[in-house]
């Protein structure tokens, strides 16, 4: 972005931010704004270009914002709201934001994934922690959001009482962002997990590591597995694992669970070399693992500790993770590969920056494990073709190239051909339980599984 550019952006929103000043009541606080009118006029003029246009809807709330609000006057209370508005706006230029009340606002994005619409507004919420100083004391405004989607022809009514019934089911589970379910998909299980119900499962061992097998390219060899998590208490099975892991994200809760999962993996590690297993494990980690101190520490502790060459161990960090503070993510994924650790990207392809990453090569990653979405299509020409350039663009920067979500005899002849380096997916093996992988491993590791 140029400097003019900027200027321009900050032009506008000196503009904005005085708009929604002029609007304030100063003593309610609530803003009886034509807001509303506006979205609606908006739907109107969008059902008549395309009426099954998609959309998606998030109403944020500050949720701590009038109690924090009380320790402030009048002026004082005005400049906080805007802040927080301004950030929100800031972040997500490219969706409309209309301001409901002083701590209600409203983002509207049209042709937008619903997944990706709720994950980068759940990052946004996880960055909120830094506390902003009131009173010479450090607060933290809680951010509190609900998501719907649907088209540009359901009625504004409607779409609004989805989202205030979310939001209320979000302050009363606790919870930063939840999804607005319709009743028939409505997992009520899903919903009630709480902090406790996560807590006591792991501590009465219902949580489970499970591997899964990445195969050589040329070779057909075991180049490694990733280990997964599961929760095998009878009444959570149905429930994604990465649903837990995203609330496990919100909870707080994450730091927790990835440094069980270290332990547990670095003791396997252990008995497995002592009994001649010899594989390299790659261990999921969030952003929010990231930016844990006591992550490196403890991995390098325990590494050393059990005596296991750091080459056994691999990181894996999704794409979406890295939307912002990039340089210090990265400065931390370096740490890692000075202690001999393997950082792999993952899910290459479903975030923002994907190309950019490879072209600007900001941190040159070990690996760059192609999202399944692609795999999955690799049997058409552009497909194929976007696949051939990522491989050859991570070449081209010395990553290797994993393919993930293998399932077909014929993604894998194409991606051999494509000069892939390694495979991964149910077609060479589910991720297996800690007996069925040794077994796996017995039967086939000095027998290479493809040819
Ligand atoms: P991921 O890291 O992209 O993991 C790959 C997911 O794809 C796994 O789902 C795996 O079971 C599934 N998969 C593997 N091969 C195939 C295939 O051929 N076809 C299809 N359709 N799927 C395949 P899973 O185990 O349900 O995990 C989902 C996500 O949950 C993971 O995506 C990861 O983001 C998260 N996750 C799982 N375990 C952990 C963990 O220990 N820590 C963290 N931070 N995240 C985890
Ligand atoms: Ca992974
Ligand atoms: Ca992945």
């Amino acid at each position: 972005m140029t400097s003019r550019d900027k200027d321009g952006r900050r032009m506008k929103m000196k503009e904005i931010l005085d708009e929604y000043k002029g609007k304030w009541n100063k003593k309610s606080y609530s803003i009886p704004n034509s807001d509303l009118e506006h979205l609606k006029e908006h739907l109107m003029e969008g059902r008549l270009e395309n009426a099954q246009k998609r959309i998606c809807l998030s109403l944020i709330q500050f949720a701590n914002l009038e109690s924090l609000c009380h320790l402030l006057e009048g002026e004082k209370q005005e400049n906080l709201s805007s802040r927080l508005i301004f950030r929100l706006r800031e972040s997500f230029p490219e969706y409309r934001m209309y301001t409901l009340s002083y701590d209600k606002i409203l983002l509207y994005a049209e042709e937008v994934n619903e997944e990706y619409f709720c994950q980068v507004i759940r990052s946004y919420i996880m960055e909120q922690n830094s506390p902003l100083m009131i009173r010479e004391l450090p607060f933290t405004i809680q951010h509190q959001a609900a998501v719907t989607e649907g088209s540009v022809s359901d009625s504004l009514d409607e779409l609004m009482y989805r989202l205030h019934r979310t939001l209320d089911l979000v302050c009363k589970l606790g919870r930063n962002i939840l999804r607005y379910q319709t009743e028939a998909s409505n997992s009520v299980d899903r919903f009630y997990i709480t902090l406790a119900d996560i807590i006591n499962g792991i501590k009465n061992e219902e949580f489970f590591l499970v591997y899964q097998p990445k195969v050589d390219c040329e070779d057909g060899s075991l180049k490694g597995v990733e280990v997964l998590l599961r929760w095998g208490r009878q009444e959570y099975q149905r429930l994604p694992i990465f649903e837990v892991i995203q609330m496990a994200e919100e909870m707080g809760l994450i730091n927790f669970i990835t440094e069980w999962i270290i332990d547990k993996v670095v003791t396997q590690q252990y008995v497995w070399q002592k009994s001649g297993i010899f594989v390299k494990t790659a261990i999921n980690i969030s952003v929010n693992d990231v930016t844990n101190p006591n992550l490196l520490r403890k991995m390098d502790h325990a590494i050393k500790g059990y005596s296991i060459k750091p080459e056994y161990f691999e990181i894996e960090l999704t794409e979406h993770a890295i939307i912002k503070d990039e340089e210090y993510i990265f400065h931390t994924l370096r740490k890692f590969q000075q202690l001999g650790i393997s950082v792999s990207l993952d899910d290459y392809g479903t975030g923002h920056n994907s190309l950019i990453y490879l072209l600007e090569n900001k941190f040159r990653f070990d690996n760059i494990k192609i999202d399944k979405l692609f795999i999955a299509g690799i049997e058409s020409h552009s497909m194929e073709a976007l696949v051939s350039g990522i491989i050859e663009a991570a070449h081209g920067v010395q990553s290797k190239v994993i393919a993930e979500g293998v399932e077909k005899k014929a993604q894998a002849d194409a991606l051999k051909k494509l000069g892939c380096d390694t495979l991964q997916g149910y077609y060479y093996s589910k991720p297996l339980e800690r007996k069925q992988f040794e077994v796996y491993y017995n039967l086939y590791e000095n027998r290479h599984m493809i040819c």
